[in-house]
């Protein structure tokens, strides 16, 4: 555990798991994954279920990303939506990876169930409106759902059902979809940890890659350099997201990682949380800068929003999300924080993910700008999948055209801030 990890209640209500020794020495292994989040720990167990030997370096503890700090809610689709999609890559691709987002979702469910993970699944997700445009926005794309891809657990939800169902009067229209839904993200990443440490993938923590040697040809190795060891592999898989920092500069470059926050209230008993989200679904906003919110199984309500580039202590954050919260539920106005933490959401500039090879067996996942906690497990399946000779999945990611994110080196942060600012100003209108 880290000072980082103190404030965050995900680490606070799971059991700690065994801890795993740092690298030493060299170590051989068919695939080196960098990074102990769900994209790597899903690419891990997948390629172990395939026959190859496995090492995955993480500079902390595993879940120590997004993966172990986040909202928790398991949405359908892309981020981006599927119009843009359909811009970037075509319709017929833009179908595919339709279809493989939905696979995503069926396959985080049954690695709950056949691995026995307890994370305190629920199901169901509401995408809510806040200004009477919404409306038009929220009700086309229940249409376009339906119509164009056949998928038939969303419906529209009015205002006067909203209000029955989350009673705030902040909220104009909302979509409902039963085949979403939200988990505790940190038992769910341990679980797969755990898995995969079953299965015989050899994990390293405390494990920071600080250099890495790319092999340009298929039949050589690579290498992956911690302070105290290497890992020699055929194929690499660099899964470090929004963390990665600059150990690999063409991916930061196509990279915004977005601060943002979450509280969780004092306990506030059964009675008192399901009369705030009736049908217990996690519930996001649809602006840019949005607020996302759900129930926790020990009824609390965790709340997340906000977000900063410059790195905001826990207990300001605690100070703005309590402000954020009052204004949705004003009934919670003596409720206290308990928790708060945050963490950087992987975003690219066009919310489509960003999956792609440096070399010849050198893969990357990164950018699933806030539909991680789904897409990163089916990213690694689509990697096992690759690595094994069937690229022609991950390659329909591969060819999703990413632009650097304006800035350069120098002018990156400023360009971020005032990013952030039209996207707030863009909510506001
Ligand atoms: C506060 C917050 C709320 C979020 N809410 C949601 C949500 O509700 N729904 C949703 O779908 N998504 C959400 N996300 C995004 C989601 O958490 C991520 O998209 C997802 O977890 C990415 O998983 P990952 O495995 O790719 O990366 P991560 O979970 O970030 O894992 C990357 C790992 O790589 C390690 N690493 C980095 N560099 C190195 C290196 N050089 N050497 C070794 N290891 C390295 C890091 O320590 C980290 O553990 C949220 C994120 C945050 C921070």
């Amino acid at each position: 555990m880290t000072d980082a990890d103190a404030q965050n209640f995900y680490v606070a209500s799971t059991p700690p798991p065994p801890p795993h020794a740092p690298l030493r020495g060299e170590t051989r292994a068919d695939v080196c994954i960098v990074g102990g989040g769900i994209s790597g720990l899903s690419a891990a167990l997948h390629l172990i279920e395939r026959g190859f030997t496995v090492a995955l370096l993480e500079a902390k503890h595993l879940g120590f990303g997004g993966s172990g700090r986040s909202g928790g809610q398991c949405i359908f689709g892309y981020a981006s939506g599927q119009e843009k999609l359909e811009k970037l890559v075509g319709a017929a691709d833009a179908r595919s990876m339709w279809d493989i987002a939905l696979e995503g979702m069926k396959l985080q469910r049954e690695l709950i169930a056949r691995h026995s993970i307890g994370c305190d699944y629920v199901a169901g997700h509401m995408h809510v409106g806040v200004k009477a445009r919404h409306d038009t926005e929220l009700r086309a794309e229940v249409e376009s759902l339906h119509e164009s891809y056949g998928y038939r657990s969303v419906r529209l939800v009015g205002r006067e059902e909203l209000r029955t169902i989350v009673p705030s009067e902040r909220y104009t229209s909302g979509i409902y979809d039963s085949n979403s839904g939200h988990l505790q993200p940190c038992k769910y990443t341990l679980g797969r940890a755990a898995a995969a440490t079953r299965a015989g993938v050899k994990i390293f923590e405390n494990s920071r890659v600080t250099k890495l040697d790319m092999a340009t040809h298929a039949n050589a190795d690579s290498l992956a350099h911690t302070e105290s060891g290497t890992v020699r592999a055929r194929h690499l898989l660099i899964a470090g997201n929004a963390l990665l920092g600059r150990l690999v500069p063409e991916l930061a470059r196509k990279l915004m990682a977005v601060g943002t926050y979450i509280a969780a209230t004092e306990v506030l008993g059964p009675e008192r949380a399901s009369a705030l989200i009736t049908n217990n679904a996690a519930v996001a906003d649809i602006n840019w800068v949005l607020d996302y919110f759900r129930r926790s199984a020990d009824h609390r309500l965790l709340f997340g929003g906000r977000v900063s580039y410059s790195g905001v202590d826990p207990f300001d954050s605690a100070r703005v999300l309590s402000a954020r919260i009052r204004r949705v539920f004003p009934q919670l106005h003596d409720t206290r924080i308990e928790y708060a933490w945050g963490g950087y959401v992987d975003i690219t500039p066009n919310r489509a993910p960003h999956f792609g090879r440096l070399a010849p067996n050198a893969y990357f996942l990164q950018g699933f700008s806030g539909h991680g906690m789904v897409l990163a497990g089916i990213a690694g399946k689509l990697t096992a999948e690759a690595i094994a000779g069937s690229a022609e999945r991950f390659d329909v990611f591969a060819k999703i055209p990413h632009g650097d994110f304006p800035g350069g080196t120098y002018f990156r942060r400023p360009a971020l801030v005032l990013a952030m600012l039209w996207f707030r100003l863009k909510d506001l209108l």
